[in-house]
């Protein structure tokens, strides 16, 4: 009968709130390291610094592109006790969380891009230089704020809102696997989710379905529409406390070992779960109409739905065999959240016949 909720302390998305970050950090601190992302460090300092001018003494810091150890030990040896402001995507995100934890300082997240469900939760990523996947680790606290502009996220390119969509479209999906396998969720040690998280994991699916297409259509453009609000909102709040509440299973397991493969370096955390959760719903022997909506809606985004898409072309039983070695490896790891008896031979081949089954549908 247990149970358990965790989310940030506040979420504020507002046209222009850039400019308006000292009414967050003002009440955490006086001193603040503000972690940029190298893509916007020049575009966004002066906005930033003059947002916070007078209020706040604050150090600015690129980021160097990586959420990896040497990257958290630089950036935590110059943070000493300031307010840690992380203006980023999911990996500025991610080594700023990190360093706060590592210095016990206040978190103010900044999302550039809504690609990743980061800026939210109380879990990290940690790569290695080269980007393959190191670890996943549970913070014993969420950000303090996670401050949204939405001028700015449709600023970048639409690639990112997409792949965001992505990663949000793994939400509801891992969360049924979780329920199904009655695993704990990722909150104060592990608890089974509460009806506020599973809610909001289905909403996110909900508005997935909804406002993504108008959404990508609208940020290709340009254009900040009712819609694209949706799915920011979607991407960045309700992924992030949809995941965090209810759980991960083998659309994140699948993404995570695909990291193995230097082919899938060039393509973003969003777009690599997509084609996992694909995969998920093949392993799970889910619904075809089921399976084949999400493909089609996959299709229509612009994300990955064969492993051609992925650039897997050679050699792909062989390499497939290896992520599914890789996935099962660690006993502790989210796929086990998945409600199937996992062997490498069945999560291989269901790859491979997700695969299939999207190109037969061309
Ligand atoms: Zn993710």
């Amino acid at each position: 009968m247990s149970r358990a909720y965790g989310g940030p302390g506040k979420y504020i998305q507002r046209r222009g709130e850039i400019d308006r970050l000292a009414a967050h950090v003002a009440p955490l601190g006086t001193k603040a390291l503000v972690l940029v992302d190298k893509v916007v460090f020049d575009a966004l300092k002066p906005r930033i610094e003059k947002g916070l001018d007078g209020e706040i003494e604050a150090r600015f810091e690129r980021f160097n592109g990586e959420c990896s150890w040497a990257e958290i030990k630089r950036v935590t040896a110059i943070a000493s006790d300031a307010v840690v402001v992380a203006v980023g995507g999911g990996k500025t995100i991610d080594t700023a969380k990190v360093t706060a934890m590592n210095t016990g300082a206040r978190i103010v997240v900044v999302p550039t891009i809504a690609s990743t469900d980061a800026p939210c939760s109380a879990v990290a990523v940690v790569y290695d230089e080269h980007g393959v996947f190191v670890e996943s680790l549970r913070l014993t606290r969420n950000p303090d704020v996670v401050a949204v502009d939405p001028e700015v996220v449709v600023a970048a390119p639409a690639r990112f809102l997409v792949a965001g969509i992505g990663d949000a479209l793994s939400t509801w999906f891992e969360a049924r696997s979780n329920l199904e396998s009655r695993t704990d969720n990722y909150v104060a040690g592990g608890f089974p989710a509460t009806q506020a998280g599973i809610a909001i994991a289905e909403k996110c699916h909900e508005v997935l379905m909804r406002d993504g297409l108008k959404a990508k259509a609208a940020v290709e453009e340009g254009l900040c529409t009712t819609a694209v609000e949706n799915i920011i909102e979607a991407n960045t709040l309700l992924s992030g406390l949809g995941f965090e509440n209810c759980g991960c299973s083998a659309a994140h397991g699948i993404h995570d070992a695909l990291t193995q493969l230097d082919e899938t370096h060039g393509f973003l955390h969003g777009e690599k779960v997509a084609f996992g959760v694909l995969c998920l719903l093949m392993l799970e022997d889910r619904d075809p109409d089921e399976i084949e909506a999400m493909i089609h809606f996959c299709r229509a985004m612009g994300l990955p739905t064969t492993l051609a898409d992925l650039k897997i072309v050679e050699d792909v039983e062989a390499k497939i065999e290896r992520v599914a070695t890789a996935a099962l490896k660690n006993p502790d790891d989210i796929i086990y959240a998945t409600p199937v008896a996992l062997s490498v031979p069945l999560l291989r081949d269901s790859i491979l016949a997700l695969d299939a089954f999207s190109r037969a549908l061309d």
